[in-house]
């Protein structure tokens, strides 16, 4: 009996892996059509300085424009295609049409620093470098300086050395480099030694707790006194209320994106968005401090 259930247990768990792979094999097959029918968007989430009320720049987020599902985040389709050669077509396809998208806001007159996400199968790519510095040329009137890449910090990146010999190539096209949702991983300190990020973004997960979990509230402490002893410039993410924003500026961190400040959204909407934030005064720091 017990090789018998023995057996049927190992065919059942077959049949399943059968119809995962084949599930796997669908997605990939769609994501790919999807890239081919240009399904996918970017959105753009700004950044600001809430001391000075200064739009810093934006981050680029992908969306899939799913014909029959509607718009998809990231998280339904991304982790399909992690180690897969489909994240580089994409990372890829994600530089040039943010690149792109830099010149248009400049033919209308508005200067956003752009930011993208750079997945770690990406940045371990040897090419990746030549591949950006073919990319920046390619689209005209794009400063480097303007163009940001943000990286996970995670055990995924693999080799630190080669990781960090990469990303020093591309610091030298004059791009800079951020470590994404910094403190959830498992090395930070070392990687915020090795690599040559200009920023670090303190992971929302802190952010959002920091006003009613002490023990957020200090890894938040933490990490902007890291971020200064290491001299680089440190965003919150997830800034989601105006105490939040209080909260941080008294902390000694000015720079901030999140849900309280804007959504991500269509690129079309961001010059609106400037116009109108300009003319908003309750995310500068004065009146930051009269809620204090
Ligand atoms: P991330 O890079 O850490 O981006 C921040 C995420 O937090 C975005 O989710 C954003 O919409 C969300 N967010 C921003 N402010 C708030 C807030 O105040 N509250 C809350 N609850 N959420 C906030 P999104 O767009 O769903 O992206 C999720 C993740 O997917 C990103 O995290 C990034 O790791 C990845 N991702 C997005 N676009 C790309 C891409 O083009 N390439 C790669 N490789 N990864 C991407
Ligand atoms: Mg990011
Ligand atoms: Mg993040
Ligand atoms: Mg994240």
């Amino acid at each position: 009996v017990a090789k018998q259930k023995g057996k049927n247990c190992y065919h059942l768990f077959d049949i399943e892996s059968e119809g995962a792979i084949k599930a796997r094999h669908e997605i990939l097959q769609s994501i790919t059509t999807a890239l081919h029918n240009r399904e996918f968007v970017l959105y753009y989430q700004p950044k600001v300085n809430m001391r000075t009320g200064e739009m810093i720049g934006a981050e680029a987020l992908i969306r899939w424009k799913h014909p029959v599902e509607g718009i998809l985040s990231p998280a339904a389709f991304l982790p399909f295609i992690e180690n897969h050669q489909l994240s580089i077509d994409i990372g890829e396809w994600v530089i040039e049409e943010s690149l792109q998208q830099f010149s248009r806001w400049k033919e209308l007159g508005v200067h956003i620093p752009i930011s993208v996400n750079i997945s770690a199968l990406q940045i371990q790519q040897r090419n990746f470098p030549i591949r950006l510095a073919r990319l920046l040329s390619k689209v005209p009137n794009v400063p480097p300086e303007a163009f940001q890449l943000e990286v996970l910090e995670t055990s995924k990146l693999g080799d630190i050395k080669k990781v960090a010999e990469i990303m020093d190539d591309c610091v030298k096209l004059g791009v800079t480099f951020a470590i994404d949702d910094f403190g959830t991983g498992y090395s930070s300190l070392t990687y915020l030694r090795r690599l040559p990020a200009k920023v670090i973004k303190v992971d929302q997960t802190f952010v959002r707790d920091m006003l009613i979990d002490p023990e957020d509230r200090t890894i938040v402490v933490g990490v902007i006194a890291l971020a200064k002893s290491f001299n680089r410039d440190v965003i919150a993410e997830g800034v989601e209320t105006i105490a939040h924003g209080t909260s941080l500026l008294a902390l000694g961190c000015e720079l901030a994106q999140g849900y309280g400040i804007a959504r991500p959204m269509p690129a079309t909407d961001m010059p609106d968005w400037i116009a109108h934030w300009s003319t908003k005064t309750e995310w500068t720091s004065p009146s930051l401090q009269l809620l204090d």
